[in-house]
């Protein structure tokens, strides 16, 4: 067995053992980080089976195909059935790793290298799949100027809008130009007074896309950060599994569910982090 191969083994059994904690996650993307900048096969191979492990299935898919064995027959099932994962969740359900405020002042930087204004109340679009891109880039609805990184969120409004860039919904143009909103504002957690943090949510944030109605947080005073969908192994890679319990907001659903809740499944959780005192908090719905 090749020493990559070692380590994996021992990697997974650090993840299965402690139920996906925030610790055995961030072993493997560490993991996965260096193998990448391995040029040997074998490191290649290994590296497969993190990104499965991890749920990228599509870079997981991608990364076998350019590497395998083209005449082998005998890898041919296992590149059908990273396909079938690859096409069904893409990289869309991928693990998350709990973050250090420094990789979150990293990531807020690379947002606004590509050109994004921040979003207080959504701050990594990209990441929550709120927005999207498009190498040939598309023409937003609003200012009819090209951009490659647009709006796949709910926007209510009696105009069909295709699309929108990031900087008419930050400036409050594609809200005031097709009297339209980014989240119902019936559906947004009491608690927060200033008309200002409303308008600011409703009008020059990106929305998040539930299966029913989406509804908005609240904590100490104002909106939460949406941080993405969740399932109970996010919430657990997160380290946030027992924050989010016993939350009398969610007394429609017992805790057992939430903790076995899959990401992408008929319960689906939405998580929430208060931007004043850093509480994690979930919404759910179903399918
Ligand atoms: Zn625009
Ligand atoms: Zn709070």
């Amino acid at each position: 067995m090749n020493q990559f191969l070692t380590k994996y083994i021992e990697l997974k059994q650090a993840f299965e053992i402690t139920d996906c904690s925030p610790t055995s996650v961030r072993d493997l993307y560490d993991f996965r980080e260096q193998l990448s900048h391995i040029d040997d096969l074998q490191a290649k191979m290994v590296l497969v089976d993190v990104l499965n492990l991890l749920w990228f299935k599509k870079s997981a898919y991608e990364l076998y195909r350019s590497i395998l064995d083209k005449k082998d027959p005998t890898t041919f099932k296992r590149l059908a059935k990273l396909k079938t994962d690859a096409d069904n969740c893409g990289d869309f359900y991928a693990i998350p790793q709990k973050k250090t405020p420094e990789e979150e002042a990293q990531d807020r930087a690379n947002l606004i290298s590509l050109g994004l204004p921040f979003f207080k109340y959504h701050p990594n679009p990209l990441e929550t799949h709120s927005f999207e891109s498009s190498d040939t880039g598309v023409e937003c609805a609003c200012c009819g100027k090209t951009t490659k990184i647009y709006y796949e969120g709910p926007f209510y409004s009696i105009d069909d809008i295709d699309y929108l860039c990031p900087e008419c919904i930050a400036t409050g143009a594609a809200a005031k130009k097709f009297n339209g909103s980014f989240q119902d504002d019936c559906s947004i957690e009491e608690g927060v007074n200033e008309s200002e943090k409303i308008d600011e949510l409703i009008h020059r944030t990106p929305g998040y896309s539930g299966w029913q109605q989406e509804f908005w947080r609240s904590h100490c005073g104002d909106f939460c950060a949406y941080l993405g969908r969740v399932g109970a192994q996010e919430l657990k890679a997160l380290g946030v599994l027992d924050e989010v319990l016993d939350d009398p907001l969610l007394n429609f659903v017992k805790n057992e569910d939430i903790k076995t809740m899959v990401n992408g499944g008929c319960m689906q959780g939405y998580l929430f982090r208060c931007l004043h005192c850093g509480k994690h908090l979930l919404w759910v719905d179903f399918d």
